[in-house]
């Protein structure tokens, strides 16, 4: 039995695993692609995590493994289906049915940015495509961008691309926004942003890059092309908690609800990174809950 099993192998999984590591405990990081790194891997620059500017989202991700590697973390690659809590002994079950024991667990399983599932979307990831635009928005100085949905993430994008980009278009499917009205306020002061009402993204189209989408306006029944060279598609996010449902309590959205000190509900059960609640989901802030999450399993443990 391990002291801990630390499940997921992005940003604070692997934090997890160096600091636990370094505090003797004797892990298992189970991940369920083989090569580690979570959503940083498909990220083409990084450009705010501090100290390393500009370094790409694949390398980040593999110095991330290879510091868990140099401490001595152990690794199983599989897709957890079932957690469960016995007490002092918590259990993990894979697809093929292995089973692996701890005194704790962390979850670390992050979160996805939901698709759109339109022609072009995965094509054109990283190649003008981004789920993220404090991440990739640096890339489209002075271009013209679209931002995808009407939530306060999608509005909270097109503000920060207005500062840079030279066009931003906001395509909504409604003809109102869902997002903070304070944040509708900042938009609507933008002189360079343009709201597509009622309006579905059909498909993005280029060569090597993004060079337009097409747009369907629903009420209209018109349809219209818009050059871009960036599309930001915000329109909500899932967290991966299938495995955790009716063992720790979940938020109506799924998420797993812990605070700063990572603990769920449940003794000896922490969550870190996206998974969980909290306000600002970026990799430096994962990084920072694997060692909190540590912290707090380290003083369950001891105690148990
Ligand atoms: P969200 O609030 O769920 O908004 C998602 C947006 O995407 C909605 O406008 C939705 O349209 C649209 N959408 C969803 N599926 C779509 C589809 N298939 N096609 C086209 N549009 C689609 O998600 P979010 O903006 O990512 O925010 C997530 C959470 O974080 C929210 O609770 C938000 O309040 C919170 N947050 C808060 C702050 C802040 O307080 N400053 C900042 C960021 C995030 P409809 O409106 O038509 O449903």
């Amino acid at each position: 039995m391990y002291d801990l099993i630390i499940i997921g192998a992005g940003p604070a999984g692997l934090s997890a695993a160096v600091y636990g590591r370094r505090a003797g405990l004797d892990l298992l990081v189970i991940e369920q692609m083989p090569m580690s790194g979570g959503q940083v891997m498909n990220t083409y620059e990084v450009d705010n995590y501090p100290g390393l500017p500009g370094i790409g989202g694949f390398e980040l991700g593999q110095k991330f493994k290879q510091h868990a590697d140099g401490q001595g973390a152990a690794f199983h690659t599989g897709k957890v289906v079932r957690i469960g809590d016995g007490g002092g002994k918590k259990f993990v079950e894979l697809t093929d049915g292995t089973v692996f024991e701890a005194r704790a667990l962390i979850l670390a399983g992050g979160a996805e940015h939901a698709k759109l599932g339109v022609p072009g979307e995965d094509t054109f990831r990283g190649q003008g495509v981004s789920y993220c635009a404090t991440c990739d928005g640096a890339f489209f100085k002075k271009r013209d961008v679209a931002v995808i949905g009407g939530g306060d993430v999608a509005v909270e994008d097109a503000v920060y691309l207005s500062r840079f980009c030279r066009k931003v278009w906001l395509i909504h499917r409604r003809d109102s926004l869902r997002a903070a009205k304070s944040l509708q306020e900042k938009l609507f002061a933008c002189e360079n942003v343009e709201v597509v009402w009622d309006s579905v993204l059909l498909a993005i189209e280029g060569g090597d890059l993004v060079e337009k989408i097409r747009v369907h306006n629903k009420k209209e029944e018109t349809e219209r092309e818009l050059p871009v060279e960036g599309v930001f598609i915000a329109v909500g996010m899932h967290p991966d908690t299938a495995a955790c449902k009716g063992v720790v309590a979940c938020d109506e959205g799924g998420w797993v609800i812990a605070g700063e000190d990572c603990k769920t509900n449940v003794p000896g059960i922490f969550a870190a990174g996206d998974i969980r609640t909290k306000e600002v989901r970026q990799i430096v802030t994962a990084v920072a809950d694997g060692a909190c999450a540590v912290a707090s399993a380290e003083r369950y443990l001891t105690l148990l």
